[in-house]
């Protein structure tokens, strides 16, 4: 058992010191690790990178931030150790540590869950730092996927119409202006199905460590997806409209641009459902104004 402590942590500080923000371990490896009281070589920060499983609670006190630019279209293929999923189990890496440059790179090097075999592009989110308000979507659809970027489809350009008529902007870096937009995964499920539950419990603490990053003053949840994955509540029709609490940020709930779109043909309909989330969006901007 020493020996092989002694190798996993000679191993760490072999990737740390090549500049690896993070390595995948086995469930074994993990548990040898830990069973380390004090290591005999301190490797901080290959240690902070490490992988675990997923940690549902805990999301750390916000960290100073200085604003970057849009992550557009990001590399898909990792260029560093990729981390392998380990007896079906999902892994994820210890995002609790990393800056916005050390997530994002982390991100494009994933392959924690099967969604990683198909995708050509892993969208991370866009838009500002500084941004006060977020949206959280539930995954990529084809052509998030096919740009790397996210809401750029047909409810994409809802969205970005919505954000439009609340006074805020999606490529602005003002922070009176600036939103910053997200998924609960970041590759695409196939056939744009719902994310499982295993690739949403891979993917969680990337979205988490975003949150954390940003620390808005609002979230946005769009649809049901992002409503059960963050918040563990099921019913978007009983929970929109209502103000709800993450981590203690102000969340509101509403319906998904695409679902409105489902209703494109019953011009009734369609308004109905449209008025509704303008109502909910309304109650955002009222409470981003005090
Ligand atoms: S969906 Fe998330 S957890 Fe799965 S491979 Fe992509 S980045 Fe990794």
């Amino acid at each position: 058992m020493g020996n092989l402590q002694q190798e996993i942590q000679r191993l760490l500080a072999l990737h740390k010191a090549e500049g690896q923000k993070a390595v995948w371990l086995s469930d074994h490896n993990r548990a040898v690790l830990q069973s380390v009281p004090v290591m005999h070589k301190p490797v901080p920060s290959a240690a902070r990178a490490r992988v675990t499983p997923v940690q549902a609670a805990a999301v750390p006190p916000p960290a100073a931030v200085p604003p970057l630019a849009f992550q557009g279209r990001m590399q898909s293929r990792p260029t560093e150790l990729s981390p392998v999923v380990t007896g079906g189990a999902a892994q994820v890496v210890d995002c609790s540590a990393l800056d916005w440059e050390e997530l994002l790179q982390a991100a494009q090097n994933c392959h924690a869950c099967p969604l990683a075999a198909d995708r050509n592009f892993m969208v991370f989110g866009e838009g500002s730092h500084q941004a006060r308000l977020m949206f959280i979507g539930e995954g990529p659809g084809e052509e998030e996927d096919r740009q790397g970027r996210p809401f750029v489809g047909r409810a994409g350009q809802m969205l970005s119409n919505m954000i439009k008529a609340m006074g805020f902007e999606r490529q602005s870096q003002d922070p009176a202006r600036a939103v910053y937009i997200a998924n609960i995964v970041k590759c695409r499920p196939p056939h744009n199905r719902n994310p499982e539950a295993a690739e949403v419990q891979a993917c969680l603490p990337f979205l988490q460590r975003q949150i954390a990053l940003l620390r808005p003053q609002a979230i946005v949840l769009l649809g049901a997806v992002p409503l059960r994955c963050l918040l563990g509540l099921a019913g978007i029709n009983r929970y929109r409209g209502s103000w709800l609490d993450y981590q203690g940020i102000a969340v509101m709930p509403t319906y998904h641009p695409a679902y409105l779109l489902r209703f494109e043909q019953q011009k009734r309909k369609f308004i109905e459902e449209k008025r509704k989330v303008w109502e909910d969006l309304q109650k955002v901007m009222a409470r981003l104004k005090t």
